[in-house]
């Protein structure tokens, strides 16, 4: 529930409203904004009396709110979020912030080479796994801590914001002391108590679509984060299983301006995954920047025939550096702009 304020109302008001809701047992949250200030109530589960609410001095009206998920929600909060992470990036404005690298790092040659790479070709934040989530224990799981070190040697290197994934509660203050940006895997989007821990962990959080979830239970997986106090998310599209085994996943461009209609956060897309298919990847990272995606995610890898993991939707250098020239003229069209690495020319 909301609890909008009118354009007078002072910050006694708002106190008032804050010490009502939390005298009526729930947690308040103040949200001062450009176009209203409001308190958002938080801990119901179920319809609120709002009439003592209603009643305060500057109280303009009390908006129950329609979805199962509150804070990720457009009805909570009617601006987009931006989200800012190291390095002046900012996620969900008009930029289009593009992720690049390989699938996992696997040593410390490959990393740079990547990262040097992708950072030449316009990319603003590096990825790469040190923690794998793998189909078969037997395959290669990722190196751990050291992966983490080396991400930070390339981040140190090239200035690229990075991006990795955690994969249990463990995982993530390591992640998180080490990255700029947590990765939450599409196998991991229902790990209830790893949420909790990303919602608490002080970095921007980006989780990707569980392979079978809808999109209800994406944005209630994003609002577990946002009850943990983090509102710093990025949801990321990455394809969903479907009945015809002719693409790894299919890419659901839908659910980017569904997301959008449904929610202020921002939501970027992954072809690679989405895909599983090299020759795919350059048409659907096209196709999701023109359906308006705050930013691509997308597997580079110097010598992808060679990758210990995803090497067959994994991109050539100069494949990427293609991508690249390509979504530039995407956005330009619908009046947005791939962003630049800082200190590039303009
Ligand atoms: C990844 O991005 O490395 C990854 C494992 O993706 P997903 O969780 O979408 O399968
Ligand atoms: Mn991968």
């Amino acid at each position: 529930m909301l609890v909008v304020m009118e354009h007078g109302a002072t910050p006694e008001h708002v106190q008032r409203v804050v010490k009502t809701i939390e005298e009526l047992g729930y947690q308040a949250r103040p949200m001062p904004g450009a176009q209203r200030t409001a308190v958002g109530l938080v801990g119901n589960d179920g319809r609120v009396d709002s009439s003592r609410l209603a009643a305060l001095p500057g109280v303009k009206e009390i908006i129950h709110v329609t979805q199962p998920y509150k804070q990720v929600s457009r009805e909570w909060q009617q601006e987009p979020t931006r989200v800012h992470v190291a390095g002046g990036i900012v996620i969900g404005g008009d930029d289009v912030v593009v992720m690049a690298g390989p699938c996992a790092v696997e040593s410390e040659t490959q990393i740079l080479t990547a990262a040097r790479q992708v950072r030449a070709a316009g990319a603003v934040i590096l990825r790469g796994g040190a923690f794998k989530p793998r189909s078969s224990p037997y395959t290669f799981q990722g190196l751990g801590l050291k992966g983490l070190k080396l991400l930070v040697r390339a981040r140190e290197e090239t200035g690229m914001a990075i991006v990795t994934e955690a994969m249990d509660a463990e995982g993530v203050d390591q992640v998180a002391e080490h990255a700029d940006i947590i990765q939450i895997g599409a196998r991991n989007m229902q790990n209830y108590s790893l949420l909790k821990r990303a919602g608490r962990a002080g970095k921007p959080v980006l989780l990707k679509r569980g392979m079978s979830a809808t999109i209800t239970e994406l944005l209630l997986s994003a609002e577990y984060l946002l009850a943990e106090g983090n509102r710093d998310v990025i949801l990321c599209e990455r394809g969903i299983r479907s009945f015809d085994p002719a693409t790894r996943n299919v890419l659901d461009l839908t659910a980017i301006p569904l997301v959008h209609s449904l929610s202020h956060l921002p939501i970027i897309a992954d072809p690679s995954h989405g895909t599983g298919r090299r020759d795919k990847v350059i048409p659907m990272a096209r196709a999701a920047v023109a359906a308006g995606a705050d930013g691509i995610m997308v597997e580079v890898h110097p010598e992808p025939d060679r990758a210990l993991s995803d090497g067959d939707q994994t991109l050539y250098p100069d494949q990427f550096a293609e991508l690249m020239r390509q979504i530039r003229g995407i956005a330009d069209a619908i009046g947005r702009r791939i962003a630049e690495p800082v200190g590039a020319e303009a």
